[in-house]
């Protein structure tokens, strides 16, 4: 059966600190590891909400990727995607919390910077309804980013729909580079889903509203949504722009909430939601992201997020 949604990047298990303002430079206790990556919590996102979800990357064959791998197959993830590499060890990410909400990161690749063409299986493309790239996946390495090109074009082949998060991390891309990476991906998006600071960064434009408008002029048919923490989230098209009001919770752990937001909009529209309809959703799995420690934990299954939903009307 065809895939609805396919990703591909960075497979990952996350070690992070217990507590508040414990630097990653001195010594202090980790828990972990957790199953992570973006590209594949965005892929268990969709997967809980119902989607036939995929995501390619690349595992060592070790007790990290044992982990990950068990995961996917819990949530029903199809690991066909998934390489194992018997001479590379699983990527970790290292992560502290600030008191401010901000995270500091020591990333340990391995395997999950090794993305090369020979794992764009075309059975995974075939009929596939919807492609989603981040641009975090975009910014590990030049070998990578041309991979992700040939995906691309495999996915625009297919018919599908073409989606793009660009998740600047400046300490993997400096911004300019990143501007230049990423214009051929925003220029086959018909979803971008940005926050404000990025869409400013990557437009290079004065104030929003530009940004906004040059993105719809290139291509009048797109959508484009603004991500914008606890206060929810903003929708653009060629009808106009639309605030969409986010949900109040207790934020523990704010990892994955893009993800978790993307994979909810994208799941939306596939069932043939409203634009405002999908970014309901996908505030209230983006907001229930942060609601638990671990990269994967906060992302809900459909019951579990109608229940979040109806108690919150
Ligand atoms: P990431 O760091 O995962 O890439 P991001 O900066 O791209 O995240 P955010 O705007 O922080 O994206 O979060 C995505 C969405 O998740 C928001 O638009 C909102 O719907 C939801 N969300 C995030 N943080 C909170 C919060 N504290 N309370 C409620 N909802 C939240
Ligand atoms: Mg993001």
């Amino acid at each position: 059966m065809p895939l609805d949604i396919l990703t591909i990047g960075e497979a990952l298990v996350e070690v992070m600190r217990t507590d508040i303002d414990q630097p990653l430079n001195e010594p202090a206790p980790f828990v972990g590891p957790y199953p992570s990556g973006a590209p594949f919590i965005f892929a268990v996102q969709a997967a809980r909400l119902g989607l036939r979800s995929a995501a390619i990357g690349s595992v060592g064959v070790d007790a990290f990727g044992d982990c990950l791998l068990q995961q996917l197959e819990a949530d029903g993830v199809l690991t066909d995607g998934l390489r194992q590499m018997p001479d590379q060890t699983t990527g970790v990410a290292f992560v502290a919390y600030k008191a401010d909400g901000s995270r500091s990161y020591v990333f340990s690749l391995g395997a999950g910077g090794c993305i090369s063409g020979d794992m764009l299986d075309p059975a995974l493309f075939a009929e596939l309804r919807c492609f989603h790239l981040m641009g975090s996946t975009l910014s590990i390495s030049a070998d990578g980013l041309g991979v992700c090109h040939e995906a691309m074009q495999m996915a625009v082949d297919a018919g599908a729909l073409i989606s793009f998060d660009p998740n600047l991390r400046p300490e993997l891309l400096a911004p300019d580079a990143a501007r230049k990476a990423f214009a051929p991906f925003i220029a086959a998006s018909d979803v971008i889903l940005p926050t404000e600071a990025e869409l400013l960064q990557l437009t290079s434009a004065s104030a929003l509203n530009k940004a906004i408008d040059t993105l719809l002029e290139e291509r009048p048919d797109r959508v484009i949504v603004v991500t914008r923490g606890a206060a929810g989230c903003s929708v653009y098209s060629e009808c106009g722009g639309l605030d969409v009001l986010g949900y109040t919770v207790d934020e523990i752990d704010p990892t994955g909430a893009g993800d978790c937001f993307d994979a909810a909009f994208l799941t939306g529209l596939l069932e043939g939601k409203t634009t405002l309809e999908a970014a309901q959703l996908a505030n209230a799995c983006g907001a229930l992201a942060v609601t638990e420690k671990g990269p994967m934990a906060g992302a809900k299954a459909r019951i579990d997020v109608e229940r979040f939903v109806q108690s919150h009307r």
